[in-house]
């Protein structure tokens, strides 16, 4: 019997991983740079965490999460999101107690069952960043900033940022009783999704993909043009502050995003290199959710993006450099005395963070330069009894085939200078 990955879930295998790497240190450091850190929280969690704070209405709580119980019959999810779970640490371990902002961002997989298809995974990845602990606009701005510069990092084209405002607990009922009077008038012509959303989630009518949909409701009234006076200052402080930023970005009365704990502000980056599924990073503030899982009252505002989009942008557009893992050593031996010598020179490189390998096959000297040409090592070298007697071994430049010689005892600092050159 042959096993197989599970459908929607990928390997990434020894010859992509280096491209991981290089995102993740990336994203990694231009988080370090804004002064955000790092928060790991357990894969699964209580199910109950999900379903109270994304929504029992939503498309992720109503029919995309893996939950199980375990065999204690507590009922767990593998998580499909992660701000949840990030809210759920920053309660259960009072980091709001220590200081007032907290910053925090994460890369983790997660968890949902959908169809897959390009861009859209079961098992996928995100990065993500929260700012817990103020209301203010400028917190929106840098956080969305931060997604913004990420991007810019890697050289990034063709992507945009469309910033919305949802409301809040005191504007949002009234605009929705408003939509939906508006969506009764043309309930019978909406597509079966969106008349499904009709009584749990009218907004979500608003960003159908569906063409129909979308121009059957071009003039349907929009949150940001019924916001009360707290949020539409709120807003236009965002708008003012990204400007001032240098923030390119355009309003999206359509953007409602897919969770329930939104208010005020949400955004989402698109690209036009992604196809069907242009989203690259979505967020937004959610001002009730610490206080909904049981904390204090604490605003936040945090956004989520898919690295697997991430990558296959930076695919299309060629932002990866094109170095891979290779070592910068091969040390070949000759014969049995070179086999031993070879093993511990390797390990002494190795302790100097000298990336070697060395033959464990037993191979003959012919195979090990083949093999070391596969590995595209930059340098073999080339020892046996005779050349460890006489304190000389071979160096040889795998690119421009110029042959040197070293002494044991200097090889180490030979092997760092070479190391260290271009
Ligand atoms: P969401 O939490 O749904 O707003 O997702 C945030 C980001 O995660 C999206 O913009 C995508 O880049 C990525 N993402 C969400 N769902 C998937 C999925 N099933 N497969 C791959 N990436 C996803």
């Amino acid at each position: 019997m042959k096993f197989k990955s599970i459908k929607g879930t990928k390997d990434v295998l020894p010859d992509e991983s280096h491209r991981w790497q290089f995102v993740e240190q990336t994203i990694r450091s231009v988080m370090h740079a804004f002064n955000y850190r790092e928060i790991r929280t357990p894969v699964f969690e209580e199910t109950a965490i999900f379903a109270r704070s994304i929504g029992e209405s939503t498309d992720i709580v109503g029919k995309e999460m893996y939950t199980f119980q375990d065999r204690s019959g507590t009922s767990l999810t593998l998580k499909p999101e992660m701000t949840a779970s990030v809210i759920r640490a920053y309660i259960q371990h009072n980091l709001g107690e220590q200081q007032q902002l907290v910053k925090l961002y994460y890369l983790a997989p997660m968890f949902r069952q959908e169809r897959p298809q390009a861009g859209r995974l079961r098992q996928f990845h995100q990065f993500g960043a929260e700012a817990i602990g103020s209301q203010l606009p400028v917190v929106d701005a840098e956080n969305i900033a931060l997604a913004a510069e990420i991007y810019r990092t890697f050289g990034m084209k063709n992507f945009s940022i469309r910033v919305n405002s949802v409301g809040c607990e005191i504007c949002r009922p009234a605009y929705k009783q408003k939509l939906k009077n508006f969506l009764q008038k043309i309930f019978d012509k909406l597509s079966e999704e969106s008349k499904r959303r009709f009584e749990q989630n009218p907004l979500r009518i608003l960003d159908s993909k569906d063409e129909n949909d979308r121009s059957l409701t071009a003039s349907a009234p929009l949150m940001k043009d019924h916001l009360c006076a707290e949020c539409e200052m709120h807003f236009e402080e965002l708008k003012s502050v990204l400007t001032s930023l240098k923030i390119i970005f355009e309003v999206d009365g359509r953007i409602v995003r897919g969770l329930d704990y939104y208010t005020k502000t949400a955004y989402e980056i698109v690209s036009t290199d992604l196809g069907s599924q242009d989203a690259l990073a979505g967020g937004g503030r959610y001002d009730v959710l610490v206080k909904e899982l049981g904390g204090k009252n604490a605003p936040a505002v945090g956004f989520a993006a898919g690295i697997e989009r991430l990558m296959m942008t930076m695919e299309k557009q060629h932002l990866f450099p094109d170095s891979s893992a290779r070592p910068v050593f091969f040390i070949a031996a000759a014969d049995d005395a070179g086999r031993r010598w070879a093993i511990q020179q390797a390990i002494e490189f190795r302790r100097h963070g000298i990336s070697c390998d060395v033959d464990l096959l037993c191979r003959s000297l012919k195979a090990q330069m083949r093999e070391a040409g596969r590995q595209a090592a930059r340098y073999v070298i080339i020892a046996g009894e005779d050349e460890l007697k006489q304190d000389q071994v071979k160096v040889k430049n795998m690119s421009s085939g110029e042959q040197t010689e070293a002494r044991v005892s200097q090889l180490l600092a030979e092997a760092k200078r070479l190391h260290a050159s271009p």
